[in-house]
């Protein structure tokens, strides 16, 4: 087992190397060969893929409407981040950015946009797919991914601001959705165990806001909602969530008229890959030298 300062050198090499520190807070540059990783891990996960299932890319933002309307701003306002902009004539912005404008810099006054940071790669799925009607009860599945942006207050290693999130999504019937998460639980599994990373898939919840959050967590733990798979980065008490598993229920189908053929509300489902934490955990576990990690890995990673 490595020292306590054997662990935080090896993350401070990480932090330092393989991603590259900017002015902001978990904010990195990602080096070549921390991309390898990641394309080596798409592919992987893209190997995967179900039959039939439709790929959608977004940007990092979207409708704020859409946002407020799936709910974020009761769950998880804390994580929340907007994009605003300047308002006025010419010279009233001009006046802001020059400093002139009379005792206000300019960004008090930006005001929030019609646009939010996406804070999960699945939210624009759910409306678009409503739009086309009723699914079928064998469900639909999308293949989502999308830089992510969660205003988080700690920065340790591999919580970022700024992260990118693959996600397959499940939409029909209640058995359709839980089957499909419990399939890829399963395929998670032996992933992980090709990737030579040490791992535990453990019920979880989200990180909901405020004193009802925590009842909200409880109760998600409680019905098995939420699984996560977990790597030892910063510590082995406390390993990081690479990978989540989720049953949503009812909860997308009701706020956007999802129906499956029979007339029931479509359940939905989610296996989330956080693409920046995988490969932070394979730095970690492997070391920062690509060329000695084990053979096994190399290969299943195209490496
Ligand atoms: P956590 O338990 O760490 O707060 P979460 O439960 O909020 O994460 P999900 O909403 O399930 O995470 O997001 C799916 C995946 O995206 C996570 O399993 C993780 O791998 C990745 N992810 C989430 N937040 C971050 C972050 N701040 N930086 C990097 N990756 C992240
Ligand atoms: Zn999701």
């Amino acid at each position: 087992m490595a020292t306590k300062q054997g662990v935080s050198d090896r993350l401070e090499a990480i932090t330092s190397s393989v991603l590259q520190p900017t002015a902001a807070n978990g904010v990195q540059g990602r080096t070549g060969p921390f991309e390898e990783v990641i394309a080596g891990l798409t592919a992987m996960i893209t190997k995967r893929r179900e039959p039939g299932t439709e790929v959608l890319r977004f940007p990092p933002v979207m409708s704020r409407a859409l946002l407020e309307k799936s709910g974020y701003l009761k769950s998880f306002p804390h994580l929340l981040g907007v994009v605003s902009s300047m308002h006025g004539t010419e010279g009233d912005i001009r006046a802001l950015v020059e400093g002139r404008s009379s005792g206000r810099n300019w960004v008090e006054a930006l005001e929030a946009t019609d646009l939010v940071l996406t804070p999960a790669a699945c939210y624009p799925v759910y409306p678009i797919i409503a739009a086309r009607g009723d699914v079928a009860r064998s469900g639909v599945i999308v293949d989502v991914e999308s830089y992510c942006f969660r205003r988080e207050a700690s920065s340790e290693l591999g919580r970022m601001q700024a992260f990118r999130m693959r996600e397959y999504v499940c939409i029909g019937a209640p058995d359709t959705a839980l089957a499909f998460r419990e399939r890829w639980k399963a395929r998670a599994n032996e992933m992980a165990t090709q990737l030579g990373v040490p791992f535990k898939l453990a019920p979880a919840s989200d990180p909901f806001f405020g004193r009802a959050g925590k009842l909200m967590a409880m109760n998600q733990v409680e019905q098995a909602l939420k699984f996560e798979l977990l790597i030892p980065v910063n510590s082995e008490e406390d390993p990081t969530a690479c990978m989540s598993f989720n049953y949503h229920q009812d909860h997308f189908g009701s706020t956007w008229g999802l129906k499956t053929d029979d007339g029931a509300v479509a359940h939905t489902a989610c296996a989330a890959f956080g693409m920046d934490r995988l490969a932070v955990a394979l730095f970690a576990t492997h070391g920062l030298d690509l060329h000695t990690w084990p053979a096994s890995v190399r290969e299943v990673l195209s490496l």
